[in-house]
């Protein structure tokens, strides 16, 4: 085994553990000793071939419903995610929401209804790129609500996942981390890139300038509401190609674990399609 491969091993994601105190500092943006973009790239090509197979069995079986919720800071790769990593699904089973600022009629709901209007049925794959823990993320560090709103919203959004796990919708959560530096990078990129101008927004300068408050936070959403059935995963995010390579082997394992079955026909069905030939 050649000393990379041995390496790609041992590259893989673990779920939060919800009594660790999570540093979200650079060290954990990055995967100290991954083998090189020339290597990773070759194995990522693998993972999402198998991920395409598997989701052809995942939509047949029928069983279940699959969703994957992105969260980031801005410009922490959701988007480039979803397109390289999701992008090996057939489409026709896949349904990606965004979600930005709440409408006025959101407003007027609880902020979970929008959400679930857009959780996948079985069969399909839904990928969310942000989602309802903006409500314990953006919520809090703008003051949108008051503490004892958003407060409550932990227990709340357990209860939510739970009820969809039971209900047998497989749930995986990826925080994009990227370090403090890499996001001045990439920021700077939609400012000097005129095809990246169009994602480039003030807002994105002053979540930038509450670093620390969204580092609270965001440990918060994620040491608070992982569980079994919903865990969180923190993605050393600052090289693309082990971002991708790490997300991609987790949803792989994720399917892998499902013990996924092509139906078989029905006898009478081929018993009637006996002379077909
Ligand atoms: P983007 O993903 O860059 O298109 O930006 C979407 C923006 O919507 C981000 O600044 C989010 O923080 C914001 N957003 C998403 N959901 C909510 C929410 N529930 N309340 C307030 N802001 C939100
Ligand atoms: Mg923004």
């Amino acid at each position: 085994m050649s000393r990379s491969s041995k390496f790609l091993d041992g590259l893989r994601l673990a779920p939060v553990d919800p009594s660790s105190h999570l540093s979200l500092g650079t060290k954990a943006a990055q995967w100290e000793g991954a083998p090189s973009k020339a290597e990773l790239e070759p194995a990522t090509r693998q993972l999402l071939e198998r991920l395409h197979d598997l989701q052809d069995v995942f939509h047949a079986d029928g069983r279940y419903a699959l969703l994957i919720i992105f969260q980031g800071r801005d410009a922490s790769g959701k988007d480039g995610v979803i397109r390289t990593v999701c992008g090996a699904f057939n489409p026709t089973g896949v349904q990606v929401a965004a979600f930005g600022p709440p409408t006025a009629l959101e407003l007027r709901h609880d902020f979970l209804w929008r959400v679930h209007q857009v959780v996948p049925p079985r069969g399909m794959i839904g990928v969310f790129n942000r989602s309802h823990y903006e409500d314990v993320l953006a919520v809090r560090v703008r003051e949108l609500a008051s503490e004892d709103v958003w407060r409550a919203r932990y227990d709340q959004i357990n209860a939510f996942e739970q009820m969809l796990a039971q209900n047998r919708v497989i749930i995986r959560k990826c925080f994009l981390h990227v370090s403090r530096d890499e996001q001045r990078t990439q920021l700077q990129e939609r400012l000097d890139d005129p095809t990246k101008n169009w994602k480039f927004r003030l807002d994105d300068l002053e979540d930038r300038a509450r670093w620390d408050d969204y580092t609270d936070a965001y440990r918060d959403a994620l040491t608070r509401c992982t569980s079994d059935a919903a865990p969180w995963y923190v993605v050393p995010s600052d090289r693309k190609s082990v971002r991708n390579y790490l997300v991609a082997r987790m949803l792989v394992e994720t399917l892998e674990s499902l013990s996924l079955e092509y139906p078989r026909i029905d006898d009478d069905v081929r018993k009637a399609a006996k002379d077909f030939k």
